[in-house]
Order: structure tokens, then sequence, then C-alpha cells
């Protein structure tokens, strides 16, 4: 079995706070290894129902350096550097292809405007609202649409509680969710300790390859008429930066789409266009 484990850093044991998120933070540095210790949580919950399992671990928060490669888990690999769309076009899910067969969301947030906790969209400087199909969904609705072009089920999600309602209305199948804390406010929650959460997360990963063998996971279908992704901005200027892209088409002022067979096909040229659509190519990036 290979699985697929796409990271964030917002949804993560302990993580409430701006603080804790770059590398210019007081906090990051242990962020970085709450980080690596949930996601070696998960791996080991997959590895508790099927020893020999392939794990590959995307980096997905930031720089897309956080995780310490030192303290991974040694049945893993680990996709990580910069989230330029040179580097990688699928952002957060680059190294994911159909040869896996499983995906996990591990340490995500909700969306912009849902006032949870570390709430944003991708891009939370620029970024209002992504909708797919008319739809406005957050990262974890994006990534597991994309996942679903690859043929990829989404069977396990965590993060603060506020994110099991996004997922439950958006994602499709029956992901097992794991809340790693219960959230107060956009930077404030009851936050489980490590001790806690940890076996949770094992469990929560454990539970989703069995759900997975039982047929209980679905991947979402593609729909006929294809798919349309729009990106609503927060200035005119960083619609227009995204004009620049080929594929890429207005849709209102502030706005832009682009339209295609799958999510997959369709989601490079959206990244392309939000990183063009920085005021300037962003340190964090390259
Ligand atoms: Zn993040």
């Amino acid at each position: 079995m290979n699985v697929f484990i796409c990271s964030d850093m917002e949804g993560i044991t302990g993580v409430v706070h701006r603080d804790q998120l770059t590398p210019e933070g007081h906090g990051w540095q242990s962020a970085r290894k709450l980080m690596t210790a949930d996601i070696n949580a998960a791996i080991q919950g997959v590895l508790d129902e099927c020893p020999e399992a392939r794990v590959r671990v995307a980096d997905g928060h930031g720089t897309m350096r956080n995780i310490l490669i030192e303290e991974l888990h040694d049945a893993a690999e680990l996709v990580t550097g910069g989230a330029n769309y040179r580097n990688r076009p699928f952002c957060q899910l680059q190294g994911l292809d159909g040869s896996f067969d499983l995906g996990f969301l591990v340490g995500f947030h909700s969306r912009s405007g849902s006032g949870g906790l570390l709430q944003h969209t991708l891009v939370g400087t620029n970024i209002r609202n992504i909708r797919l199909n008319g739809k406005v969904v957050g990262e974890i609705g994006i990534n597991a649409a994309v996942m679903g072009s690859f043929g990829v089920p989404v069977g396990l999600v965590t993060g603060a509680s506020d994110l099991e309602a996004e997922m439950t209305a958006d994602l499709t199948g029956a992901p097992v969710f794991v809340s790693t804390k219960q959230t107060l406010g956009p930077s404030a929650a009851i936050c489980l300790p490590p001790g806690r959460s940890l076996p949770a997360i094992r469990e929560g990963a454990r539970r989703a390859v069995v759900r997975y063998r039982e047929g209980g996971l679905a991947v979402p279908p593609v729909p006929a008429g294809g798919v349309m992704m729009e990106v609503e901005t927060y200035r005119r200027e960083m619609a227009e930066q995204a004009l620049l892209v080929p594929g890429i088409e207005r849709s209102g002022e502030c706005s832009f789409r682009v339209c295609g067979p799958t999510a997959a096909d369709v989601y490079p040229i959206v990244w392309h266009g939000i990183v063009r659509g920085l005021d300037q190519e962003s340190a964090w990036l390259s």
C-alpha cells in the first residue's frame, strides 16, 4: 500500500499562533518538532495495519521546509523545498501520482472567512476566496479534488475542531477526522498535549487504512462538464498579475479563473497565477 501524506502546520498539535508558523517566529523551531511528531504518528498508524506500506510525506506549509527529516520515521520519504510553481506546480501535493492508494491531510486549517483557528486559503494576504465549480472551498477541498483526479481518496484529516464541519461539507466519502485542539478563536484553542494527540492521530490513521480496505472511502467523481477553479483576490492588481499566465482568464474585477477537464489539470495553472499575483516573488516561495 502506498500512502501520500500532505501536511500543513496550522492544525498541528499545540500550534495556535502566527509566531509558531514562520522561521522568524520564536515558536517555529518547537512547532517543527510538533509537526514531525504528528506526521510520524500518522505513519505509525499506517504501519500498525500495513507494515509493508510505503509513505511519502509532502511538507506543505510556508517555506515548505518545516519537517525535521532527522526525526522523520524511516518508513517515509519527504518532499521538501520551496513552493514556487517552478519547483512545485502542485504546491502542497507535489510528489503525488496515481501510484498512491490513499491520501492523508495532516495539520490542516479551515478556509478563509470561516472564523476558524488560523483560517486562510493558500495565501492569506492575497486570497479572499477560491471556488471550485462555484462552491467556496478551502485547502482541504482543493487538495481532495486534486487527489481525486489521481484516483486517490482522502482517508484522514487532522486539525483543529472547527475543520471537521468543513471536511464533512466539502469532502466526499467518509474520511476519519482527528481533532488536535478545540478552537476558541482565530488564534487560541484548548490543546491536547502530544501525549494525548499522538495516540489519537495514530489510531485515526490506522482506522483510515481499515476503512480504505473495507471500501468505505470514495474518490470524488470528476465532473462531466470539467472543472472551473476561480480565485477571488483582495486587490485588482493581484488578479491582473495572474492574467499574465497562459490559461488564466478574468472573471471579475479582482478575480480570475481556469477551466479544464480535471482539478489536476487546472490547479497548477491556478497556483502559478496565485504566485504571479504576489506583489513580489516572496522569499518563502523560493
Ligand atoms: Zn500552512
